[in-house]
């Protein structure tokens, strides 16, 4: 089965360096908010270029501490999109929070910035623009209108390590940025692992806090909201190994979607939009009516593939009934994901292509 994103080659191809980097950290015997730790949060801020990061222990975490940072807290109301997997949702209702969403832009997939003026209410404190499938949202846009109306941005980055736009990485542009090193991330750990950015100090400090029990010095709690939401030190080694490839791996990701676009370029299907500096492909995303026996044909071919999401954040069974968005409800029944990971190669993507060009023969319609 050719997988949609094998992390055992992709992990495999960087062997050597992995357990050179778990080796340290054995021997060091420090394995919590150590040295790793240190070093990952200043390269990670570095090479995004902003002021400083707080390693987490997820992407859902530093969502969650995000919001608590900016005490966003219960009735309050933060905007967001609901086609991006339910993980903002979640953030925002363990606050007590309330997600109000904004239906999407259907060729981007992307929040449509035109409907924000018609989902604020004296509620909302918060945005969170998630880059959705690896290529950055109108941030700018975003920004400017958040600024403009008292409302934090936050950025969702989980899917897009090393996006830039304008000279300036994801994650430089809002209040707060999240990132997820789950597995499949385009950086990604061995394990679980998450990161908020900021360039603003004051934040940051809080975020320091907030994620060790609220502790203003050790044992001293001065802060409400705490959690315990740490990365291990083996993981941020593991991440200080994978970060100096991440720019390799994103270039060889975008070469991979412009080569599925040519090659299907003329079966009527909506494909990802070309992906520039702006555009890190973390995952490869078509849309075509017949997308269920399409689906069945290239797994019957051994070509494994997913759909990012199938239930859209208002239509889960957790979320308050009564909402309609119909671009982002059109898109849940249409997109499906291709195999894409910086390790698959030109012969394997001419086979999905083929196995892709094959069903849609067989279920024109
Ligand atoms: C993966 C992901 C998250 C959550 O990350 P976890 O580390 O799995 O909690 C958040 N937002 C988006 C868009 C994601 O893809």
């Amino acid at each position: 089965m050719l997988l949609i994103n094998d992390l055992g080659r992709h992990n495999g191809a960087l062997d050597a360096e992995l357990r050179a980097a778990i080796d340290r950290v054995l021997q060091r015997g420090y394995y919590i908010l150590g040295p790793e730790n240190q070093a990952f949060e200043a390269e990670f801020a570095q090479y995004l270029g902003v002021a400083g990061t707080v390693a987490v222990g997820n992407g859902t975490d530093a969502l969650e501490l995000a919001l608590r940072t900016l005490e966003v807290g219960p009735g309050d109301e933060v905007l967001t999109v609901a086609n991006a997997g339910m993980y903002a949702s979640t953030a925002i209702r363990a606050i007590g929070a309330v997600p109000r969403y904004v239906d999407i832009e259907p060729q981007s997939m992307q929040l449509d910035l035109r409907l924000l003026d018609a989902a604020v209410t004296p509620r909302t404190r918060a945005l969170v623009l998630t880059h959705l499938y690896g290529r950055m949202a109108d941030a700018a846009g975003a920004l400017a209108w958040a600024r403009a109306r008292g409302i934090a941005l936050i950025e969702d980055c989980a899917q897009a390590h090393g996006a830039m736009r304008d000279g300036r990485r994801a994650g430089s542009w809002g209040d707060l940025a999240a990132f997820s090193f789950y597995p499949t991330k385009n950086l990604g750990a061995l394990g679980d692992g998450g990161a908020v950015a900021s360039n603003d100090a004051e934040l940051l400090e809080r975020l320091r806090s907030l994620r060790q029990y609220g502790w203003r010095g050790k044992y001293h709690v001065g802060l409400e909201g705490g959690r315990n939401s740490r990365l291990d030190e083996l993981q941020a080694a593991v991440l200080r190994a994978k970060l100096p490839h991440l720019d390799g791996w994103n270039a060889r990701r975008r070469a991979i979607v412009q080569r599925y676009r040519a090659g299907l370029a003329d079966l009527g299907w909506q494909l990802p939009l070309p992906p520039g500096d702006d555009d890190v492909a973390h995952l490869c995303v078509v849309r075509l009516a017949a997308r269920d026996a399409v689906r069945s044909a290239l797994a019957a071919a051994g070509i494994a593939t997913e759909i990012h999401y199938p239930i859209p954040d208002h239509l889960q069974s957790v979320a308050a009934p009564g909402v309609s968005l119909p671009e982002t409800e059109r898109a849940a029944q249409t997109i499906l994901t291709l195999p894409c990971f910086p390790e698959l190669s030109d012969a394997e993507i001419d086979q999905v292509i083929a196995a892709c060009r094959a069903a849609a023969a067989e279920h024109a319609a």
